[in-house]
C-alpha cells in the first residue's frame, strides 16, 4: 500500500482526476484505512473552492488554511489564473 506520503504527491493529480486507475487503486485503499488523509483530501478540495472564489475576487484564501496546502492549490490553478493580475511581490525591472 502506498505511504501517508505518495497521497500527498498524488494529490493533485486524484482530484484533478488525473490518476493512472491502479494507481488511484491504491490511493483509495489508503483513503479507507486512513482518516487524516481523508481530512486533508477534504481540506484540498475546500481550499481549490476557495482558491477559485479567491482567484476570481484577486483575494487572498482565509488565513486557517495551511500555506503547504494553499501553494499547492496555486501551482494546480496556474493555468485558470491567467486573467488575474501579475503577483504582488513580483521582481520585475
Ligand atoms: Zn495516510
Amino acid at each position: 500500500m502506498i505511504s501517508c506520503r505518495e497521497v500527498f504527491d498524488f494529490l493533485v493529480d486524484y482530484v484533478s482526476g488525473e490518476l493512472p486507475p491502479h494507481v488511484r487503486a491504491e490511493f483509495e485503499r489508503h483513503l479507507a484505512v486512513c482518516p487524516p488523509c481523508v481530512a486533508y483530501l477534504n481540506s484540498y478540495r475546500d481550499t481549490i473552492r476557495l482558491g477559485r472564489a479567491a482567484c476570481r475576487d484577486n483575494d487572498v484564501p482565509p488565513p486557517e488554511i495551511p500555506e503547504e496546502l494553499v501553494k499547492a492549490v496555486m501551482a494546480t490553478m496556474r493555468g485558470e489564473c491567467s486573467n488575474s493580475k501579475s503577483p504582488p511581490s513580483g521582481e520585475s525591472q
